[in-house]
């Protein structure tokens, strides 16, 4: 058994492989990656690492990938500690596998980590950890335009245990799903539902981190906005202000070149939306991170202040607001150019076909 403390974490981790003996066919692959959709069908194997207080980080594993064996009072499924990522690796023109930023989704899970009361993964595990499932799995990156395989990394508290406390026994995976064009046939704009009733997250709570209760108390306004003709829900703070959709960040195109997204701590802070607001830096826009109120995006839009809308995350990369309706109104939103040659922009650079000025791609695959 590997025993590695995180304080001291600087060698590597030393990864027991159990190979998976019925994993899938080539030609079942090469099926899914015809028509991955997003999220369904996911590689041959899976990386897990243990965590206690008093080992540390331990057993790193790559196994096939399969059920979690799972006690019934564990913390998770009763108090809900549990945090993630997701993060894509790409495959460039020449075989190669890339990812996208991966310090920072490192970096994003030990925050998340903090304000859960679970361990810090060091960057330097999450990394490997992603390299490992590469490594036996990497047949399973989808070459298509617009595809990738989708990682995700998760924790979760996993001792037996009711009491409610910090987690003691915590349980590290890495998962993977190859994903299509998240928009098949183009990126469509979407209907986005104002949601006045419900909040996604509040002030001091944990709407900053990447946490499944932010989505668990997003799914009843989600409903209601496929209730009302819409795709997704937008979010408002108690004092009105616009936070993010239920899964992705918000910004605003103003026609004097400046470009608004909002700044709260109850917002997920979206490494797309970092990484689009340094390519409109780069081009020469003002970005203003700051309060954005409901009042000014629709006074905006009405007098023509505002001159697009748009989502971003890591799934759907770009996603135009073609619509912003709410009881009682139903406003058409301004399509314009930028949106989408930003998404251009940052998907050339994932795939390899841009230079990478910025330094974001990290290889996997060697
Ligand atoms: C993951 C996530 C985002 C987008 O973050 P990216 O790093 O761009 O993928 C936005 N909002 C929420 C609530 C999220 O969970």
């Amino acid at each position: 058994m590997t025993t590695i403390d995180a304080e001291t974490a600087t060698t590597p981790l030393e990864f027991l492989v159990r190979k998976n003996l019925s994993a899938a066919t080539p030609a079942r692959v090469a099926e899914v990656h015809e028509d991955p959709g997003f999220g369904v069908v996911f590689t041959d194997h899976m990386v897990d690492i243990c965590w206690s207080v008093k080992g540390g980080w331990h057993r790193p594993r790559v196994q096939p990938y399969g059920p979690i064996p799972l006690d019934p009072a564990a913390s998770v499924l009763h108090y809900g500690q549990e945090i993630f990522e997701g993060i894509k690796a790409y495959r460039h023109e020449d075989g190669s596998i890339h990812t996208f930023r991966p310090d920072r989704n490192a970096a994003r899970l030990q925050a998340s980590a903090r304000r859960l009361a679970l361990p810090e993964l060091p960057t330097e595990y999450f990394i490997q950890s992603l390299r490992e499932l590469v490594a036996v799995d990497g047949r399973w990156v989808p070459s298509g335009a617009d595809q990738s395989l989708y990682l995700r990394p998760f924790m979760f508290a996993k001792e037996a245990f009711l009491g409610v406390r910090a987690a003691q026994k915590v349980a590290y995976y890495v998962i993977a799903s190859p994903a299509g064009a998240y928009f098949s046939g183009g990126v469509k704009p979407v209907r986005i539902w104002l949601s006045e009733d419900y909040a996604r997250a509040g002030k001091g709570g944990t709407g900053k981190a990447k946490t499944g209760g932010n989505y668990a108390s997003s799914l009843l306004a989600q409903s209601e906005a496929s209730a009302k003709g819409c795709d997704q829900v937008v979010f408002l703070d108690e004092k009105r202000n616009v936070e993010e959709l239920g899964g992705m960040n918000v910004v605003f195109v103003f026609k004097d070149g400046r470009i608004v997204t909002p700044e709260s701590d109850s917002i997920l802070d979206g490494i797309t939306r970092d990484s689009l607001l340094q390519l409109a830096e780069d081009r020469g826009y003002t970005v203003e991170r700051r309060p954005i109120s409901i009042d000014e995006w629709r006074e905006g839009v009405a007098s023509g202040d505002i001159v697009e809308v748009f989502a971003c995350g890591t799934a759907a990369v770009v996603t135009p607001i073609g619509a912003l309706v709410g009881e009682g109104f139903d406003e058409t939103q301004p399509l314009g150019e930028l949106a989408l040659s930003l998404r251009e922009e940052l998907t050339d650079i994932q795939y390899g076909r841009r230079e990478d000025t910025h330094g974001w791609l990290l290889r996997l695959d060697a």
